[in-house]
């Protein structure tokens, strides 16, 4: 029997749309508005498409577009002083710094700059702190929507076997994270692992962020088990993730596709940071 096809599209326009009217309430509310702050030094073409993604949504979704563009000569000093006055800035809600930075910027001391109440990335070390204690704190987008994805299909954790392949700061390690706060039984594999396969069909949830495409076949998908792929590469013939999605989805019982799938999931996870870093400063409960 052939998969349930996990429509990310749909899931992340129910989250943008939640977001939109939870903004209109919040400002209706409390007569502040939401406003993300994203910055980007220098002109990578590939970085001022994702940010350009980002503002578009932030707009939609009922919040102030708070960009802030630096030439990529920008001294380091000077993107920290940016930095620094977004985060004493109340009319800021959020703060994203798109990576990478040029050369010669050290990006994770920039990120280091944000405060863990305005880092709608989840990506500070103060940020993954809280999420490894697991307390209440912003949560890394692409991991939080994977979970959204999870639970929009019923998926159950609870005692699952999950298995997530990568281990990335980004992705890997965070997801990893979220499925045992909710009582999976996690197993993270990487370059390393013995017999990825033989791991992988153990997988009652089997999240594939490896950056390699197609690197999990059919032999490596339990029957019936949901299969969450993250990978994107672009290929002639289009979008492809590290799934063979046409292999799995005759063995797997839900699968993401690429596109379609995760892809959609991170903007729409954005806002929500960026709504609850709002709720939060102005009093209204722990983000989380
Ligand atoms: P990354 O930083 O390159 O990490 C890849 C991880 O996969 C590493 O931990 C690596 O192991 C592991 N790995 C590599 N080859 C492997 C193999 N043969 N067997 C088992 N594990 C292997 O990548 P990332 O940032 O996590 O991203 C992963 C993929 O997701 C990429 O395709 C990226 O484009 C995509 N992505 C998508 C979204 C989205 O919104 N859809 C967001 C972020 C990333 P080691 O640690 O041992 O090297």
């Amino acid at each position: 029997m052939s998969a349930v096809i996990i429509d990310g599209k749909a899931v992340a326009a129910r989250v943008r749309a939640d977001v939109a009217r939870d903004v209109a309430e919040f400002r209706a509310a409390t007569g502040l508005q939401p406003g993300l702050a994203t910055v980007l030094v220098g002109d990578d073409p590939a970085s001022a498409v994702y940010i350009g993604g980002k503002r578009k949504a932030c707009v939609e979704a009922g919040m102030a577009d708070l960009h802030q563009h630096l030439p990529a000569d920008t001294a380091q000093d000077e993107v920290a002083a940016l930095l620094d006055s977004l985060a004493a800035d109340p009319a800021v809600s959020g703060i994203l710094l798109q990576l990478p930075v040029p050369r010669g910027l050290d990006g994770s001391a920039l990120v280091g700059r944000i405060p863990p109440g305005k880092d709608v990335d989840g990506l500070t070390t103060a940020s993954v702190g809280l999420l490894s204690r697991g307390e209440p704190g912003l949560r890394p987008c692409t991991p939080s929507g994977i979970l959204e994805l999870l639970d929009a299909y019923e998926v159950t954790l609870e005692g699952a076997s999950a298995v997530v392949v990568g281990r990335s700061e980004l992705v890997g390690r965070p997801v990893a994270q979220l499925l045992v706060d909710r009582n999976a039984t996690v197993t993270i594999c990487h370059s390393r692992t013995r017999d990825l396969a033989a791991v992988c069909r153990g997988a009652d949830v089997l999240v594939v962020a490896a950056g390699k495409q197609a690197i999990i076949g059919a032999d490596a998908v339990k029957p019936g088990a949901t299969v969450i792929d993250v990978g994107m590469h672009r290929t002639e013939a289009g979008l492809r993730g590290d799934v063979d999605f046409d292999a799995v989805r005759e063995v797997a019982g839900k699968l993401t596709p690429v596109p379609g799938g995760v892809g959609p999931m991170t903007i729409a996870m954005l806002l929500r940071n960026t709504l609850l870093a709002a709720r939060a400063a102005a009093g209204q409960g722990v983000n989380s």
